[in-house]
């Protein structure tokens, strides 16, 4: 134990510390509980939202210490936010949660369950193009060679859970050489401003025709676009990991790439809801300046002339959590893509629960993220559609997975993938 927050005894040092105001917000009156994936699933208290924040509590009140069991009830949580929507006492349970894995982090408290070695190598690539693109020929080679159908077909990972996991998520990846144009004036009359594009560490290597699109949609909507060539990571791998220090360093290593833009418009939920958070995070580093202006495309988009062609669909919706909770971004995608003629937009069922994605939750926690996986997947069967949309690039590498091993012949896109198939060029 150490002097903590306010002086008390507490498991947690001040650097970082749960707030105590957050914690106390909590009323214990369980609304949280049937909105959380891991507790439908689970079923026990210490894995829903409530149990977490009982948890950090006594934590921070010094009744507990920081030990590997508690280490556990919070890996397995997908920091989904759920709970936040559902929580009619405000309690900012991502805050909690980051800064809770922070503590852990720092002090090397884990749980037997948990490989810190993926996890480092996870960071360790994921954010740094540098790194992730080599191994992406690699991989290229894997598929195209056929070696990819030979090893599926024959189980040849069945043994290394965690290694079939992985390769399972793996989209059909694109030549290296799709390219996103660095920058596209303007289109038609209204003039809106200089918008920049962040390009993420997924979205610029696995769906970088989601980033083009996106340059196109917005140019088309009357924004000067420039894609900044110096942006590196936005740190939401490390922030939701709890990795605080590389978090903030690369946050402000982020920042000034942007400097010259009125609106900094971001197309994957985890990035754009981290972004958004800068300000709480980094509060002296004019942060919530660059917090302020950004946008997700969604909520750029609805506010746009942009003429669409008829596009014969049956269209369904799913929620990604960091959009969805992170950044309550509902309706925009949803109108946007009433307003393609043709397309026909089906609710899903359960449209909000987390499809088991949840950043590199899936890699870590392969099981939970399955049984996620497979229910998301049901629900789709159920609405007939024959496209999926969900705005995040790690929640399309799920939902498809899950729906190929289902066997249903679904395509999994982002919006802006269906918005720019239908644009009517200016
Ligand atoms: S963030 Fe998601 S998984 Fe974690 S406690 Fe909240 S609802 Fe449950
Ligand atoms: S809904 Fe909010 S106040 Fe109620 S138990 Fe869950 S976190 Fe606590």
């Amino acid at each position: 134990m150490t002097e903590g927050i306010a002086g008390a005894l507490s498991a947690f040092d001040t650097r970082d510390a749960p707030s105590m105001d957050g914690l106390r917000a909590c009323v214990h009156c369980g609304i949280c509980l049937p909105q959380c994936p891991t507790y439908r699933v689970l079923g026990e208290e210490m894995d829903s939202p409530r149990g977490r924040v009982y948890l950090i509590r006594a934590a921070a009140e010094g009744r507990i210490d920081l030990t590997p069991t508690m280490a556990r009830h919070l890996d397995l949580c997908l920091g989904c936010r759920a709970c936040e929507t559902a929580c009619p006492s405000g309690v900012p349970f991502g805050q909690l949660l980051e800064a809770t894995r922070g503590q852990l982090e720092r002090r090397g408290v884990t749980s037997s369950e948990r490989d810190p070695g993926l996890l480092r190598f996870l960071l360790g690539v994921f954010p740094h193009p540098g790194r992730l693109a080599p191994m992406l020929h690699g991989l290229r080679a894997y598929q195209w060679s056929g070696m990819q159908a030979l090893v599926r077909g024959l189980g040849l990972l069945a043994p290394f859970k965690k290694l079939q996991a992985m390769e399972a998520l793996l989209p059909p990846l694109p030549p290296p050489t799709a390219a996103v144009p660095r920058w596209a004036p303007a289109r038609g009359q209204m003039k809106r401003g200089r918008a920049g594009v962040l390009l993420g560490c997924a979205q610029r290597f696995f769906y970088p025709d989601v980033n083009a699109d996106t340059v196109r949609l917005l140019a088309a909507a009357g924004y000067d676009v420039v894609v900044p060539q110096a942006q590196e990571c936005c740190g939401a791998l490390h922030l939701h990991a709890g990795h605080l220090d590389e978090f903030r360093a690369m946050a402000r290593r982020l920042i000034p790439a942007f400097d010259d833009v009125d609106v900094v418009v971001v197309n994957a939920a985890g990035c754009g809801s981290a972004l958004k958070e800068y300000g709480h995070w980094l509060p002296d580093d004019g942060a919530d300046r660059f917090a302020r202006r950004v946008r997700d495309i969604s909520e750029v988009l609805v506010g746009c002339e942009l003429a669409f062609r008829p596009l014969h669909e049956t269209v369904t919706y799913h929620d990604a959590c960091h959009l969805a909770h992170g950044q309550r971004v509902r309706a925009e995608p949803r109108e946007l893509l009433r307003r393609v003629p043709g397309l026909t937009l089906v609710e899903l069922p359960d449209g909000e629960l987390c499809c088991g994605s949840a950043g590199v939750y899936n890699l870590l926690e392969p099981e939970l993220a399955g049984e996620l996986g497979r229910l998301k997947a049901a629900r789709v069967a159920e609405t007939g559609a024959r496209i999926v949309a969900a705005g995040n690039p790690g929640c399309l590498m799920q939902i498809r997975q899950h729906c190929r091993a289902q066997g249903l012949a679904v395509d999994v896109v982002h919006p802006v993938t269906l918005l720019a198939r239908a644009l009517e060029e200016p």
